[in-house]
């Protein structure tokens, strides 16, 4: 049995012009499964056909209603024909582009004006702005090769390596990141009366950041670059992702700026920044808001430390033969650390560790081989969690307190944007190498892509 599929062209003037397109053959009667309905190679052959007839119909018409004179209308002769090809999602279409000589209205014409071509002005790129979406999709949630694979499998795409498909990442990663910059550089402040400042104050946003390392290509002087991740967050509104390569971001501030401003944040507006103790992620928030910051060590890594010397103490109270008295006060301070932490007690804190060093310095000259590792082993980390405590001074606080008021005291967020944004494409299982640029580039998009904003404003920043 056959099938032919034609397609009907109707013009608002109520011409019709019919083309066939394809003509499948199957069995009427079929003895398989496999033998029902469309196949994809059908299916391929009728989408990149429809696609064909679509585009040069649309072209064609195009080009008619341009070749009039914008000045008087005349109909310009005809200079000659040549042909455009257009790479779509369904195929590449060769369309014809006639040029025609410029109108005697408007003689004289430098040399390079004399002829126009309507078609060369409406096809700006070489392909549609629907396949350099997809194309940097897939190039953003899968290697490029397989968004090669991905595409040619399912579409009658023409055949792309993965060269073109990295480049068409690139280039949309390049154009939202220059429309995140002129969001940032608009932003302006806005002056409340003191009721609106404070309910925003109370839905101020939360940054939350966190390092990932990349390994780095071969040749490149580093072995892994670090790439900063991190959510912002508001009461109310879904999360917005940001990610960048410092060393090759144009405007690093202006990214996270931009990210801010989505969520409702304008100039002055305070902002929270959750971050483990690298002092670099506060400073990029204070230079992207240029305002006040309050700038909050994250608990998780603060109690990670915690548990490093209860640990270590565990181990000491395990020696044989049974410690020491002044053991079992050194005991009760390690009991007390993560308490007096999570309350935002960090000077007691401190003190508590003083008196366990003090304790452990004196354990470690002890005739007792075994307690004298295990003693020194808690000196270096209470030593380490004290330091930890002293450079983060300003950003502790009272951990319980915030908890209890149900906003966020971790960037366990952050830690799981890292794994989407970086682990899952950029990760060490897929031995994947990146340049700084390159993962800065697939960051952009990847983030875009996982927020669910990449479809609409990838294809507006085409146009
Ligand atoms: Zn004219």
């Amino acid at each position: 049995m056959q099938w032919t599929v034609r397609l009907e062209a109707r013009t608002s003037g109520g011409e019709v012009t019919t083309t066939e397109l394809v003509t499948f053959s199957r069995p009427a009667v079929v003895s398989t499964l496999a033998e029902v309905g469309l196949v994809l190679s059908d299916t391929k052959a009728l989408l990149a056909k429809l696609q064909a007839s679509m585009l040069c119909g649309q072209v064609a018409a195009y080009a008619a209603h341009h070749r009039a004179c914008v000045g008087c209308g005349a109909l310009p002769p005809l200079k000659d024909r040549r042909t455009r090809r257009l790479q779509t999602l369904f195929g590449t279409v060769e369309v014809e582009a006639p040029r025609f000589k410029a109108c005697r209205c408007r003689q004289p014409v430098p040399m390079m004006r004399a002829t126009v071509s309507p078609v060369c002005a409406l096809l700006s790129a070489r392909c549609t702005p629907e396949l350099e979406r997809v194309q940097a999709e897939l190039g953003a949630r899968t290697s490029f090769r397989d968004g090669v694979r991905i595409l040619e499998a399912l579409l009658p795409v023409s055949a792309a390596n993965h060269e073109s498909l990295r480049s068409r990442t690139h280039a949309v990663a390049l154009r939202l990141e220059a429309a995140d910059r002129q969001v940032a550089a608009e932003i302006t402040a806005v002056r409340d009366e003191p009721a609106k400042a404070a309910a925003a104050d109370e839905r101020r946003p939360v940054v939350m950041l966190d390092g990932a390392y990349i390994r780095a290509v071969p040749g490149h002087q580093v072995r892994s670059f670090e790439a900063i991740c991190g959510k912002v967050e508001r009461e109310g509104q879904p999360s917005r992702r940001f990610a960048l390569v410092r060393s090759v971001a144009e405007q690093p501030h202006a990214l996270l700026r931009a990210a801010l401003q989505d969520q409702g944040w304008r100039e002055g507006d305070p902002v929270t920044a959750i971050s483990d103790g690298d002092p670099a992620l506060p400073a990029l928030v204070r230079s992207a808001t240029g305002g006040p910051v309050e700038p909050i060590l994250d608990w998780f890594h603060l109690s990670m430390r915690v548990h490093h010397v209860e640990q270590v103490m565990g181990g000491l109270r395990a020696v044989e033969p049974p410690p020491l008295a002044p053991l079992d006060r050194a005991q009760i301070d390690v009991e007390r650390l993560r308490h007096l932490l999570w309350n935002g007690h960090h000077e007691k804190a401190c003190e508590a560790l003083g008196r366990i060093t003090g304790w452990a310095k004196d354990a470690t000259v002890l005739d007792d081989p075994a307690m004298e590792a295990r003693a020194k082993r808690l000196l270096a980390r209470c030593t380490e969690l004290q330091a930890y405590i002293e450079n983060n001074e300003g950003a502790l606080i009272d951990y319980g307190q915030r908890y209890r008021t149900g906003k966020p005291i971790s960037t366990s967020r952050a830690e799981g944007t890292v794994n989407q944004l970086v682990s899952a494409r950029m990760n060490k299982c897929q031995q994947m190498r990146w340049s700084p640029q390159g993962a800065h580039r697939v960051l952009q998009v990847r983030a875009a892509v996982l927020d669910g904003r990449f479809g609409n404003q990838a294809i507006q920043l085409a146009a």
